[in-house]
C-alpha cells in the first residue's frame, strides 16, 4: 500500500512548492488544479526528474459530482493505496467591498475555500480512519481568518470558516490518528498577490517583507511530517511579524 499526498490548488504558487516539499519527504504526490494543465504538467516533471511520482488530477474543488468523479477514478487505479496526506490548498480572492459585493464575488470564495475543504475532506477521511490508519490534513487558511481584512469579507470568512473546522474536525477524528491543522500565511509573494501595492504593504510587515512559498511549504511539511504526530488543531502563522 503507497501513502499518497493529494495538494489542491498544485498547479502553481503555495500549493507547487508544498508538492515539491512532500514529493521530496517521498510521498507520490497528485497534483490538482482547475485548468492550467502546462503549469500542472510542469511541477510533474520537476517531481519526476527528481526521481519522484507525480500523477494530475484536474478537478474543481468547488463542484461535488466533478470531486467525486475524479477521485472515485484515481481509487479505481490505486485500489492498494490511498491519500494519507491532504492539503486544501486551493483558493482565489475576489476583493471588493461588502456593499458592492456582487453575489457571484461571495459565492465563489466560500465555494473555493471552504466547501472545496468539505467535498474532498469528506470523501477521503474514509481511507485515513479504518483501522487508525492515520492521516494528516492541512488546510491553508489566511492571516485574513483570523484579523478580517477589509475588502474581503467573503475571503476572511472562508478563511474563518475554515479555521473553525479545522479546530473542530481535529477534536473529532483525533482518535484514528489523524490530524487537522491549518497555516495561516500573511503576504506571500504568488499570482494571488501580483497585484497588490508590495511597497506600501511591505512596511506594515515587520519583516518588511512579502514571505516566499517555500516559507509556508515548509511549515506544511513540517505538520505532514512524524515529528508532528501530536499537533492538531493548531494554527501556525507564517506572516513575519504582521499579526492584528
Ligand atoms: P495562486 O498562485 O493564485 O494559485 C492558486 C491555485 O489554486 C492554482 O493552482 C489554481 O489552479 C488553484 N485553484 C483555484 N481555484 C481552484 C478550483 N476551483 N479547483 C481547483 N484548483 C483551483 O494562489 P496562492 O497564492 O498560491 O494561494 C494558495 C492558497 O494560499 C490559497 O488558499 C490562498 O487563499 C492562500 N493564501 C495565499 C496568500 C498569499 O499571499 N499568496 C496568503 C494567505 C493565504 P489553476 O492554476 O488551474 O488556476
Amino acid at each position: 500500500m503507497n501513502k499518497y499526498a493529494l495538494v489542491t490548488g498544485a498547479s502553481r504558487g503555495i500549493g507547487r512548492e508544498i508538492a515539491l516539499r512532500l514529493s521530496d519527504m517521498g510521498y507520490p504526490v497528485i497534483i490538482n488544479c482547475l485548468s492550467n494543465k502546462a503549469a500542472a504538467d510542469e511541477v510533474a516533471h520537476i517531481i519526476e526528474s527528481k526521481g519522484g511520482t507525480a500523477e494530475i488530477l484536474m478537478f474543481d474543488v468547488c463542484d461535488e459530482a466533478d470531486v467525486e468523479r475524479a477521485l472515485d477514478r484515481w481509487e479505481e487505479a490505486h485500489p492498494e493505496d490511498y491519500v494519507a496526506v491532504l492539503v486544501n490548498n486551493a483558493g482565489i480572492r475576489r476583493d471588493n467591498v461588502m456593499f458592492m459585493m456582487a453575489d457571484e464575488e461571495w459565492q465563489q470564495v466560500i465555494n473555493t475555500s471552504l466547501n472545496g475543504f468539505f467535498y474532498i475532506t469528506r470523501r477521503l477521511l474514509k481511507h485515513m480512519m479504518p483501522r487508525k490508519r492515520g492521516g494528516r490534513i492541512i488546510n491553508v487558511a489566511s492571516l485574513s481568518g483570523i484579523k478580517g481584512m477589509p475588502g474581503q469579507t467573503n475571503y476572511s470568512a472562508a478563511k474563518a470558516g475554515l479555521i473553525g473546522a479545522t479546530k473542530a474536525l481535529a477534536q473529532e477524528v483525533a482518535p484514528r490518528n489523524v490530524t487537522v491543522n491549518a497555516v495561516a500565511p500573511g503576504f506571500i509573494e504568488t499570482d494571488m498577490t501580483k497585484d497588490l501595492p508590495h511597497d506600501e504593504l511591505k512596511n506594515l510587515i515587520p519583516m518588511r517583507r512579502f514571505g516566499k512559498p517555500q516559507e509556508v511549504a515548509a511549515a506544511v511539511a513540517f505538520l505532514a511530517s512524524d515529528d508532528a504526530a501530536y499537533i492538531t488543531g493548531e494554527v501556525f502563522n507564517i506572516n513575519g511579524g504582521l499579526y492584528t
